[in-house]
């Protein structure tokens, strides 16, 4: 065991501080990653403040992690010490279930390793990247190409390839009509990489406040949802629609808004269920479907892919003890739109 510098919050809805955790010593697939940067994503405060159900305290969230190799275990040939790297939302999987098998861990049909607030192969509760170092199992892994730097990169370990699965699986480019939900974290990668991908996009936004950066971003069009006269004026219109909301919406509203054949997809994941009005579906044959980040393979397709394109994330940078205050500012719709934590602050 090693001893490294985190931030962790020691029970549901309380401050977070400065502490220290164990990582586990290197075994022979194990890579040591002291993290640079350590994106705060959305779902980390739903476990931190349990909207989700319980969490294992004192937590240590974070599953958007750039940093460099600094150790290797003996069996390593992937990556050797010095090179950028980026760990997302699961460290471990069953590895031999049909999904693992084609790629989709994600899906493990045993249920994957989360970063954090899961149980690791050792027994113990995983801890995640607001931490000076974690230790991962090269399969999980991801390399972070030359020319994205790593603080704009760490929010693509789970924003970017939230956004870039469902966007592929549901086949958005030239042609395609596609809306995206809520302007936040993911909702600001959708824009990008669905506008790279060649879609015409749209942004729904609860007001026209984000605009200027919804345009600058990428986006064809940009809409305020709070106007009931934006679900008249757009009725029938798109093909797909990513919705990145994280508290429940009106869906018969949302749904209104996909052509025949149409499909939206729920990325966004609130604690509440949500009424479907079995209408909006039959009769325009509409489909409501989810989606939860990315396979390995995928991952890297889309660190890649982001490399070729030169989109890395919109970020405001900040010290491990602006934490409680970003995740306020994050609740309130308030970023622009990625917190990252440089760890050079711990
Ligand atoms: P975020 O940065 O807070 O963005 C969410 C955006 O939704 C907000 O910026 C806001 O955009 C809009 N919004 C918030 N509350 C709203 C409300 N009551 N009504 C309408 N719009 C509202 O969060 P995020 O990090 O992007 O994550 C979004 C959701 O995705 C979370 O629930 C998170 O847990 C989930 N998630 C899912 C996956 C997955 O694998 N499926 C992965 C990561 C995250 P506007 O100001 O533009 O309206
Ligand atoms: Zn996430």
């Amino acid at each position: 065991m090693r001893s490294v510098t985190a931030y962790a919050t020691p029970a549901a809805k309380e401050p977070f501080a400065k502490t220290t955790i164990e990582r586990r010593d290197l075994g022979p697939n194990d890579v040591l990653i002291k993290v640079a940067f350590a994106g705060i994503c959305h779902s980390d405060i739903h476990t931190a403040r349990e909207e989700w159900g319980t969490a294992h305290f004192p937590l240590v969230p974070g599953h958007e992690i750039a940093g460099t190799v600094e150790e290797v275990g003996s069996a390593v040939g992937k990556y050797s010490v010095g090179d950028r790297v980026g760990v997302g939302c699961m460290v471990d999987s069953c590895r031999e279930c049909e999904n693992c098998l084609a790629g989709e861990e994600q899906y493990c049909l045993k249920g994957n390793t989360g970063t954090y607030n899961s149980i690791g192969k050792d027994g113990r509760p995983t801890d995640g990247g607001y931490s000076s170092h974690i230790v991962v199992d090269q399969d999980f892994v991801l390399a972070i190409p030359e020319g994205v730097a790593l603080d704009v990169a760490a929010p693509l370990l789970c924003a970017g390839i939230t956004l870039y699965s469902p966007l592929k699986h549901w086949g958005a480019g030239p042609g395609k009509n596609v809306a995206i939900v809520g302007l936040g974290g993911l909702g600001h990668m959708g824009v990008k990489i669905a506008h790279a991908l060649g879609a015409e996009v749209t942004v729904l936004s609860q007001t026209l406040s984000k605009k200027d950066d919804g345009l600058k971003l990428g986006a064809d069009h940009f809409y305020a949802t709070g106007d009931q006269q934006t679900f008249k004026d757009l009725a029938g219109t798109f093909d797909l629609i990513i919705n990145t909301v994280s508290a429940p919406l009106p869906m018969g509203d949302y749904l209104s808004l996909l052509r025949l054949d149409g499909t939206i997809v729920s990325v966004g994941a609130p604690g509440e269920p949500m009424e479907v009005p079995v209408f909006s579906l039959l009769s325009q044959r509409r489909s409501w479907a989810g989606s939860g980040i990315g396979g390995i393979r995928q991952t890297q397709e889309m660190l890649d892919f982001c490399a070729e394109h030169h989109l890395g994330a919109e970020i405001e940078v900040i010290s491990g003890d602006q934490i409680d205050e970003a995740y306020d500012r994050v609740v309130g719709s308030d970023v622009r739109y990625r917190f990252v934590i440089d760890t050079a602050s711990f």
